[in-house]
This record gives C-alpha cells, structure tokens and sequence, in this order.
C-alpha cells in the first residue's frame, strides 16, 4: 500500500519537486517501504525517533528535521540532519553552527516562517525574516536554503493559499537581495491536506506523513 501510493505521488508531482516523508509515529518497516519505494527523504519531528529509524535503516534516505527543536538537543539534530527546515531564531542558529563546527559539518537549513503570524507558533513573523536571515549569513558553519512554512491549521486547503503565496512572496524578495551565503532555492510547504495548492503557489519541497502511510487526503 505505501508503495502504490508513494509511486503514484512521484509520479503526480512536477519534476524538481522533493517529497519528504513525514515519519513521526512510523515504525521502521513503513519508513523502509516509504524508501523503497522511491522516497528520497525522510522529515523527522522527534530526535529519538530519528535515532530508532536511522539505527535500523541507516543514510539509504537523506534525513531532515522537521520538529521544533529545542537547544539543549541541537548537537544531536545536527549530527542527525542532513537540513534542519525549522529554524527560526538567532540563538538556536547559533547553537546549530557551534555544533556543526565541532562536527565539521556545513549545515543547510530553511528557516521557518510564520506565516499565519499566530503568537503560539513556531516560525519567525514575516517582517523580521529578512533580519534574522542576514544575522545567521554570518555564521561559518551554516547555509541557509531557502524557507519553510507551516501555515495556519485548518480543514480547507484554499484557506492555507494566502499564507503560501505570501511566503513565496517573501521567498522571492529575499532571493533577490543577494545576501552573501544565502540562497533562496528551496521552499517547503504544504501537508497531506493542503499541498496540492502549496505546489500551485511554488512550493518545491511538500511533507506529507498522512498521505504515504495512512492514504489520508
Ligand atoms: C506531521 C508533519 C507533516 C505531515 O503532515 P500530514 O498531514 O501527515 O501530511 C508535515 N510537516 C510537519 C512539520 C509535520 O510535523
């Protein structure tokens, strides 16, 4: 099942775009049929998960984090990670480029956006990207990529349109300002529910868990 439904997705999305395989709560056998089937990478949200899968099948998938992330376990993530997709604020960028040093590792990262600009989220507001961005173009050991939103949640994909288009916008701009160490290449949004219009709106990287290994959407 997870095969047929991960080949008819490779097969439904545009040439470019990454799938990654929103694995929380997933055993080790459905994260391998995921792969074998043809995912590329796996998106993790809990460190230790990403350890009981990673023991098990090892780098046959690259691994992104996907989670929040606390600092007391950034070393961990990062020598987990090949991308960290959310990472939103000076310290824990900072936290992620000592470790990174220490493993002599360059890390890429997205940095999460919040584009429904909801006080409890994670995800830096729309309006202070553009500075936060330019403090960790500082960094040595860290590489920013491009961007990642969640958006609002809500049951009606159109309602998560605005927020998209807005954080392609936002891409966009900052991609044009040409911040040393910064590229503006990849943009990660979109979920089981919403990533049809997330591909629509210029995503070119959409995480779906529900869709691959519970035939959700
Ligand atoms: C769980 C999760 C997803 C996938 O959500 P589905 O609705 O299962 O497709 C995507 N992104 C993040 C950050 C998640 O935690």
């Amino acid at each position: 099942m997870i095969t047929a439904r991960v080949q008819a997705l490779l097969a439904e999305l545009p040439v470019g775009v990454e799938l990654v395989a929103a694995a929380k709560g997933r055993t080790v056998a459905e994260v391998l049929s995921a792969i074998q089937a043809g995912v590329k990478t796996i998106g993790e949200n809990y460190l230790q998960e990403t350890q009981m899968h990673q023991a098990a099948i090892g780098r046959l998938a690259a691994w992104h984090f996907i989670g929040s992330l606390q600092r007391n376990k950034v070393g961990l993530a990062v020598g987990l990670s090949d991308m960290i997709e959310t990472v939103d604020s000076l310290v824990i960028a900072q936290a992620i480029d000592r470790h990174a040093g220490r493993l002599g590792k360059l890390m890429p990262v997205l940095i999460e956006i919040n584009s429904g600009r909801e006080p409890q989220k994670a995800g830096v507001m729309p309006e202070k990207a553009e500075e936060l961005i330019s403090q960790i173009s500082h960094l040595t050991h860290i590489r920013i990529k491009g961007l990642m939103t969640m958006g609002p949640r809500t049951g009606d994909p159109e309602a998560a349109r605005p927020y998209f288009t807005a954080t392609h916008r936002l891409f966009e701009h900052l991609g044009q300002l040409g911040i040393p160490n910064v590229t503006m290449a990849q943009l990660s949004m979109g979920m089981t529910n919403s990533y049809q219009v997330a591909l629509e709106e210029g995503a070119n990287i959409v995480r779906l868990g529900n869709k691959i290994f519970d035939g959700g959407g």
